[in-house]
This record gives C-alpha cells, sequence and structure tokens, in this order.
C-alpha cells in the first residue's frame, strides 16, 4: 500500500501549484487503499512563519484532503537529523566550510540544481570548526562509500541512474545568519520520508534532480529507498511556475472569497485550471 506526502514549507501561503501536489500525493494513496501524511518543513528559522501551519491545515480540509496519522514537524525532529550528521562526520564525509556566496559564485566555474557549484575551496583545508561554518558533503568521498552505481524509479520518467555529483560538495548543514546550524532540506527530507515510512515521495518535477542526491544519501545513511513520482508543475502562460510574489491568489484567499475547495479539487483533478494557467511539462510525462 502506498505511503504518500505532501511537504510544504510555510515560508507562504500556500498557492494553486501547492493544491495540485497535494491532490497527486491524496490521490496516489486513496487509489492504492495507502495513506497520505503531511510533513511539516519548517527548519528555515528565517523564513518560516508558523502562523501559516493552521492556514495550511484549513487549505487541505477546504480541498476536501484529509491526512492521515500524525503531522511531521521539521522543527521538532533536530535531533533526529544531528544523528545523522554525526554518522556522516564520523564516516570522514562532511568538511567545514566558511566560504561566502559571493566568493563561491566568483570561483565557480559550473552550474548545479542549487546554484554555482562549489569550486573545493575549503576540502581538505584545515578550517576551526565552530558556530560560523556550514558543512558539505565530499561527494567523491562519498559516492565512493556508496559502493557503486545507484538506481531509483519514478513512476513517470521510469528508471534513473542516480547522479549525484551534479550537486557537487552540497552544504548538507547550513549555517543560519544568527551563527547557528541547520540541516539542510536535503538531508531533513531524506531522513523524513524515510521514518515516515514514504513509500512514493510525490513532488513537483522542479525536485526531480533533488532525488539523484537523496538516493546517495539513503545508500550512505542505510535509509529504505522508496520510488518516486515527479508531477508536472501549475505554470503560468509564460511557462515560470507560480508564484504568490508574482500575485498568483494563495489557496486561503480563495478559502476566504467564498470559493469552493471541493469543487476546485475536481477541477485540477482533470486538469482543468483558471484561465492562463497550465501543467507544465515533465521529464517522461504523459498527460
Ligand atoms: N518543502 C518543499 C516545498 O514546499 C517540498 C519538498 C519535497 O516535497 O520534497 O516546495
Amino acid at each position: 500500500m502506498p505511503v504518500t506526502r505532501f511537504a510544504p514549507s510555510p515560508n507562504g501561503p500556500l498557492h494553486l501549484g501547492h493544491a495540485y501536489a497535494a491532490i497527486v500525493a491524496h490521490d496516489l494513496a486513496r487509489a492504492g487503499a495507502g495513506a497520505f501524511r503531511l510533513r511539516i518543513e519548517d527548519i528555515d528559522a528565517g523564513r518560516r512563519r508558523p502562523a501559516l501551519i493552521a492556514a495550511i491545515h484549513a487549505d487541505l480540509a477546504w480541498l476536501g484532503l484529509a491526512w492521515d496519522g500524525a503531522v511531521t514537524v521539521q522543527s521538532q525532529c533536530l535531533p533526529r537529523y544531528h544523528a545523522a550528521v554525526e554518522h556522516l562526520r564520523a564516516l570522514g564525509l562532511l568538511y567545514p566550510c566558511t566560504c561566502t556566496r559571493a566568493e563561491i559564485a566568483a570561483a565557480s566555474t559550473a552550474i548545479g540544481p542549487d546554484g554555482p557549484l562549489y569550486p573545493g575551496t575549503c576540502r581538505g583545508r584545515d578550517v576551526a570548526a565552530g558556530g560560523d561554518v556550514c558543512w558539505r558533503l565530499d561527494m567523491v568521498r562519498a559516492v565512493e562509500g556508496a559502493g557503486g552505481a545507484l538506481f531509483w524509479e519514478d513512476t513517470l520518467a521510469g528508471h534513473q541512474r542516480a547522479s549525484p555529483a551534479i550537486f557537487g560538495d552540497v552544504v548538507l548543514v547550513r549555517k543560519t545568519a544568527a551563527g547557528a546550524n541547520e540541516p539542510s532540506y536535503h538531508l531533513a527530507a531524506t531522513l523524513d520520508d524515510a521514518a515516515d515510512g514514504i513509500t512514493a515521495v510525490t513532488r513537483g518535477q522542479d525536485l526531480f534532480a533533488a532525488s539523484h542526491l537523496h538516493r546517495l544519501l539513503q545508500a550512505l545513511l542505510g535509509l529504505t529507498v522508496p520510488r518516486w513520482h515527479h508531477h508536472p508543475l501549475v505554470v503560468e502562460a509564460d511557462g515560470r511556475k507560480l508564484s504568490k510574489r508574482r500575485g498568483s491568489p494563495g489557496l486561503a484567499d480563495l478559502r476566504c472569497a467564498g470559493v469552493d475547495g471541493r469543487a476546485l479539487a475536481e477541477d485540477l483533478r482533470r486538469g482543468i485550471l483558471p484561465a492562463g494557467l497550465s501543467l507544465g511539462p515533465g521529464v517522461g510525462w504523459r498527460a
């Protein structure tokens, strides 16, 4: 039985793209008599807005989407993330880095899924590991440590050979503006998907590349391997994904204006979108 999840970050109000993502995850679970789980990805202390969590609950209820079990809230799972960091550190796969964004941008020669690839400046350097560092994965050693080629399955795009090296020496522990350390999205999401027993990771096409890295982290941390379902994104006429900042209405606005959420969810299921919006392409996406 599939166990899926919807994992919004409460950094801004949910919009129609989130509604579509939640419906895909919910319906996949229900179609297989499985479970649909809700996870609040609120580890970014600088951007999270805790007041939005109640609105997320209300938006899902308005769409007619009920989740199963307790809600996972990432800010309450920090010890688990730290234990995984210690494990990777003990394997000799993490190193501290003091480089600024500007230094990296100036020295980088290639772009990865998360931005300029890290040029490796601090790898092998003797950096004092205080609070003012981030921790990076030594990608070459990590791939070696995984012991051979890794593979993963996407229900739409098919069989994939994992290529985590596209991320370079990715940050797994961020440094915050306040000088504290926080696990990165990649680390926390991978750990939670395993801890929550997710068997089908459903999320938007924009996170397809992340799964190459998550597959590596699963191998290094001895986690169960789910399958993935990267669905197309709801896009605007210019092909860009929705954003509240660019004027896409929030679900809470629609809800408060008296729009029927269940009828809206039915339309989204049928691919009927408000004027000017459409479903974007996906790798291997089939209409
Ligand atoms: N928290 C991410 C977002 O709101 C989704 C991450 C995921 O589904 O893995 O875009």
